[in-house]
C-alpha cells in the first residue's frame, strides 16, 4: 500500500477499523509512513549494554566514602563529598575518554549561603557530564538525567556520622553514571546531560543553582528526569515488586501567575496534558517497549507526600520534569543512622539495595533519553482550529526545523483515557483535518515523525479561531 493511513497504537498494525479504512480513501496520498512502534537497534544495544555489576561497583564505591553530606569534609580522598564527586569526575572522564572523547564532564561549582540546613556557606559542586547532539539543527535541544550524590543519617545537620545513602541516593548516581559511560558510544540528534547533583538533602541546592542558570541562558530543556531512590524492589512488609518504577508527573504546575499556555489548557479540560503529562506518557510508551516484563506506573502528581525532588526547580521554571522512585520504599533505610534496634537493621546500607532492579529503571530511562534524543522536537504551535461548530477536528502547527523531518501523526485518546490510543500519519503537511471524530469528544495531540521511524513527544493544542 501506498500509504497505512491508520497506525493503532494499542492493537497490532495494518488492522485499520472499518470506519477509517473507508477515511482512507478521502485522504491525500501523501502520507508517507514509517513504523515508529518498531524497536530501533540503537536503543536495544543501548539496553542491552547496562550492567547490573558496574551499577553494582558505582554504588559501593559512593557508599565507601562513608558520609557524603553536603558539607563534610573536602580534603580527603577516601572520605566525605569532596572524594566522592572526584571519584564521580575521573570515572565520568575515564569512560568519556574510552568512548571516543565526545563527553564533556564538568564541574559546576557555587557557594551556598548558610541556612536552617547548612551551618555555614559551603561550596556546592554539581558534576555535568554532556555529550553534544550531532544534528547541528537539534544540538540547542537538551534532555537532562540527575541523581543526587549528597546523603544524609538521621539528623539533617550531622556531617560526621556514616551516612551511606546507598538507595538515596547512590542508586540513582550510579544509574546515571552508567547511561552516560553507555551513552556516550552512540550519537543523538539531540544532546543529553547528565548529571551527579549534591545539596539535595539540605534543599534542593545543586538542582536549583543549575536549572536557574538553563533559565537564564534560555536553555531549550525539552525534558529532564531525576532517580531518586530506585534502589529497591522490598517494601517494609517485606513485599518484593521488581516489576514496576513509579514515575512522578505534575499536571499543571502550582506557580503563582498562570501563563497563558497553561490557561489555554484549563480552559479545554487539558489539565492531563501538561508538558510534563505528556512527556511521562512518552517515557511510559518507550521505556515498557524497550524493557520487557517492566511497567513504567505514571503517578499523576509532583512527588509523595512530605518529599522533593531535584525535578522540582526545573518544573518551576517552566520545563517538562519527571521523577523516577521504587514502587514501594521502606522508611527504616531512609535517612536514618545505621544502627540495630530490636533485631531491626535501620540505615541506607548496600544490602538492601539490589542492582538488577536499578539496572531495569537505568535501562527505561536511557532508553527513553535515547528515543528523545533521536527524535524531532514536538512540534510547537499546535492549535486546535475552532472558527466555526462542527464534529471534524482540524488542527494546524508550526513546521519543524530537522532535516530528517518525514512528517506528523495525530494522535487521540478518550478524554478518560491516560495514553494515546490511536493515531493517524497525516504527512508533511501544517494543517490537517481528522474527518469525523469531534475535538468536544476525544484529547488530540501532534507528533513530528522522521525518517528512522523517532516520533517526538505529543504537543496539545490550545484553541484558535
Ligand atoms: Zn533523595
Amino acid at each position: 500500500m501506498a500509504f497505512n493511513v491508520h497506525r493503532p497504537l494499542l492493537r497490532p498494525i495494518f488492522q485499520p477499523t472499518t470506519a477509517l479504512l473507508m477515511l482512507a480513501v478521502a485522504l491525500p496520498a501523501a502520507a508517507a509512513s514509517v513504523d515508529t512502534q518498531a524497536r530501533q537497534p540503537q536503543i536495544e544495544q543501548i539496553v542491552a549494554n547496562i550492567s547490573p555489576q558496574r551499577i553494582a561497583a558505582y554504588v559501593d564505591k559512593l557508599v565507601s566514602f562513608e558520609t557524603r553530606h553536603t558539607a563534610s569534609e573536602t580534603v580527603s580522598d577516601t572520605r566525605g563529598i569532596g572524594a566522592a564527586r572526584r571519584w564521580i569526575q575521573s570515572e565520568l572522564v575515564r569512560c568519556g575518554a574510552a568512548a571516543g572523547g565526545r563527553l564533556q564532564v564538568t564541574m559546576d561549582a557555587f557557594i551556598q549561603p548558610a541556612g536552617p540546613r547548612l551551618v555555614a556557606p559551603t561550596e556546592i559542586v554539581n558534576v555535568v557530564a554532556t555529550l553534544p547532539g550531532t544534528q547541528p539543527a537539534e544540538r540547542a535541544r537538551v534532555y537532562v538525567v540527575s541523581g543526587h550524590y549528597d546523603s544524609i543519617n538521621g539528623d539533617q545537620l550531622n556531617v560526621n556520622a556514616a551516612a551511606p545513602g546507598a538507595n538515596d541516593d547512590a542508586s540513582g548516581t550510579a544509574a546515571v553514571i552508567e547511561m552516560a559511560c553507555v551513552m556516550a558510544h552512540y550519537q543523538f540528534d539531540a544532546t543529553l546531560v547528565f548529571m551527579a547533583v549534591a545539596g539535595e538533602e539540605q534543599g534542593l541546592f545543586g538542582s536549583s543553582h543549575w536549572a536557574e542558570s538553563a533559565r537564564q541562558k534560555k536553555m531549550n530543556i525539552a525534558g529532564m528526569f531525576t532517580n531518586d531512590i530506585i534502589g529497591s524492589s522490598r517494601a517494609d512488609d517485606g513485599r518484593v515488586d521488581g516489576t514496576q518504577v513509579r514515575l512522578f508527573a505534575e499536571g499543571i504546575p502550582a506557580v503563582s501567575e498562570m501563563p497563558d499556555a497553561i490557561r489555554g489548557l484549563i480552559a479545554t479540560g487539558g489539565e492531563n496534558d501538561s508538558v510534563s503529562r505528556q512527556l511521562a506518557r512518552h517515557v511510559k510508551e518507550v521505556g515498557e517497549r524497550y524493557v520487557n516484563n517492566f511497567k513504567v506506573t505514571v503517578i499523576q502528581r509532583r512527588d509523595r507526600y512530605l518529599r522533593g525532588g531535584d525535578h522540582i526547580p526545573f518544573l518551576e521554571r517552566g520545563y517538562a520534569a519527571l521523577r523516577f522512585t521504587e514502587p514501594n520504599e521502606d522508611f527504616r533505610h531512609q535517612h536514618q543512622f545505621v544502627r540495630v534496634e530490636e533485631a531491626t537493621q535501620f540505615g541506607d546500607l548496600t544490602e538492601f539495595v539490589d542492582p538488577l532492579y536499578v539496572a531495569r529503571v537505568a535501562s527505561v530511562n536511557a532508553a527513553a533519553l535515547a528515543s528523545l534524543a533521536m527524535a524531532p522536537a514536538a512540534p510547537q504551535q499546535v492549535l486546535m482550529r475552532t472558527a466555526k461548530l462542527e464534529n471534524d477536528s482540524t488542527l494546524s502547527w508550526q513546521a519543524n526545523p530537522e532535516p530528517d523531518l518525514l512528517g506528523y501523526r495525530i494522535v487521540w485518546r478518550e478524554t478518560t483515557a491516560a495514553q494515546w490510543q490511536d493515531g493517524l500519519d497525516v504527512g508533511n503537511v501544517t494543517q490537517y483535518t481528522v474527518k469525523g471524530r469531534s475535538k468536544d469528544n476525544f484529547f488530540f495531540g501532534v507528533q513530528a515523525v522522521n525518517r528512522e521511524g523517532n516520533a517526538s513527544v505529543a504537543s496539545y493544542p490550545i484553541p484558535a479561531r
